[in-house]
């Protein structure tokens, strides 16, 4: 596969600049030793992802604590999912004979209850967008900028999506208000397009909608549309920006659609600020790609459409769904494949930087310095280059972006538990996965191998 358009001798500049980079990024990371409760939810997770069957159970785990009653309920699932793993830790052991006694399960349901909170913790930032607010302020006075996206997904009735609408306009006009007296970022407020909005709401087409089904996509853009354009409009009146987020394959259709469509109607023409977001592990990326580059060289809107660059967070769903229907898998299935398409993706989407603004969300520093590298030999400058990173998992890269006055934004979930265990879920087998470079990192991988070509 073609990783970019440089010519041979670009090539190596670009190589050795990547080094150069990366090297400098890693080196700005802040220390462990500074994060002491990082470090233990670390540790958790190598032991999870040593042992495939803890890990599952782990999952499943969490996946039913929010639908618990009780501590005692809490505790019950506990042994029961404990009980599928063949060779218990001995604290895991120990805690699963103890289950046996109501008393005891009591005291194991409240302390694996803390537990859960406290990792969901590092991940979701706040209940409400109110409560969310110091954490966003302070990322603020540390240069980095965020995106707010409200959990809740999958919406199943008309009542939900309702919901879900008004939380999230109730958020923009919240973040707006408090945004709008924080002291002034150059960094973070300006690129050659012109000004970019403090207030960034991610929105999810899933939520927007309980009709989104890959069978009558008509349907679903529709109702979604009728909930995202009072959205959209809130947004232009505050001068905020939304973000689609981009979900499974079975609404990728559906999604891009409704988003290229709303946002050609003629009351969008001048905002708000918007984008989408484009996973590079599918196979077909390059030509989504190219429909969106059409469609923002058409386009007459102003500002120009972000587009967010991911690898994916659905790669195990999209093999199974596949599996199961026996259809050819839309996925990249080596990993280095989907990091090199990730790399071409990006530099054809800096190659066409006046038609959209770019923004790559990466943990991965090989990908990140990629994208600097590229930006900065092509002829770019770096305020038009927007780094994103998630909350809880991309800290260090986020404080060491920040710390050489790159434009960095933190996606920042918002929600109660319950709404974020698929969230929570998700992230956490993002970073046991075997083939995640924060894996790869946390194992003492060397830099140099970290940052070599894929
Ligand atoms: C700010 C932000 C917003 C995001 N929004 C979205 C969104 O809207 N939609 C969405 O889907 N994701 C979204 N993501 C999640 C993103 O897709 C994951 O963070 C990403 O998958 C992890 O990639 P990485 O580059 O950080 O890490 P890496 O460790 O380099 O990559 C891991 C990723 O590689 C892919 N992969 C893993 N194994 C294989 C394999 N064997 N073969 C091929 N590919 C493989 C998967 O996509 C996996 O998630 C967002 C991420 C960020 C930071």
């Amino acid at each position: 596969m073609a990783n970019t358009q440089l010519t041979t001798p670009d090539r190596e500049a670009l190589e050795r600049s990547i080094r150069e980079i990366g090297t400098d990024l890693a080196s700005a990371f802040p220390s462990g030793a500074r994060h002491p409760l990082r470090a233990l939810d670390q540790r958790a997770m190598d032991l999870a992802s040593a042992d495939q069957e803890l890990k599952t159970a782990l999952f499943r785990f969490v996946d039913v604590t929010p639908a618990c009653r009780s501590l005692d309920d809490l505790a019950r699932h506990l042994r029961e999912f404990l009980r599928e793993v063949p060779d218990a830790p001995p604290p895991l052991a120990a805690a699963m004979r103890m289950a046996d006694n109501k008393a005891a399960r009591t005291a194991i349901g409240a302390a694996a209850a803390a537990g859960v909170k406290h990792m969901a913790h590092r991940f979701i930032v706040g209940e409400t967008p109110a409560s969310a607010l110091g954490v966003l302020r302070d990322l603020w006075k540390d240069g980095v900028t965020s995106s707010v996206d409200l959990l809740g997904e999958a919406t199943v009735t008309q009542p939900e999506a309702d919901r879900y609408a008004a939380r999230c306009e109730d958020a923009l006009t919240e973040l707006a208000r408090a945004q709008r007296s924080w002291p002034s970022r150059d960094v973070l407020e300006r690129d050659s397009a012109g000004a970019i909005p403090r207030t960034n709401v991610s929105v999810k087409i899933s939520a927007l909608t309980p009709l989104l089904r890959p069978d009558a996509p008509e349907l679903g853009r529709h109702d979604a549309a009728a909930r995202l354009r009072p959205l959209l409009r809130r947004a232009n009146e505050l001068g905020a920006h939304i973000h689609i987020d981009m979900e499974s394959l079975d609404s990728r259709e559906a999604v891009f659609d409704l988003v290229l469509e709303v946002l050609s109607e003629d009351e969008f023409t001048t905002g708000p600020s918007a984008g989408m977001v484009l996973q590079a592990y599918l196979r077909d990326s390059p030509e989504q790609l190219e429909r969106i580059l059409e469609w923002a060289r058409a386009s007459v809107r102003s500002p120009p459409l972000t587009v967010r660059l991911v690898k994916g967070a659905y790669w195990d769903h999209e093999l199974v769904q596949a599996s199961q229907h026996g259809w050819p898998t839309p996925v990249f299935d080596v990993k280095a494949d989907c990091d090199r398409n990730f790399e071409a993706l990006t530099a054809r989407l800096l190659d066409a930087r006046t038609a959209v603004r770019v923004a790559v969300a990466s943990h991965n520093l090989r990908s990140v310095s990629h994208a600097i590298a590229y930006n900065r030999l092509s002829g770019g400058e770096d305020r038009d280059l927007e780094l994103q990173v998630l909350r809880g998992l991309g800290d260090q890269l986020q404080d060491a972006l920040a710390s050489r006055g790159l434009r960095v934004r933190t996606y920042c979930p918002v929600g109660d538990l319950v709404a974020g265990m698929a969230y929570l879920v998700r992230r956490l087998l993002e970073n046991t996965s075997n083939e995640s470079f924060l894996h790869e990192q946390a194992r003492g991988t060397p830099l140099d191998q970290l940052l070599a070509a894929p």
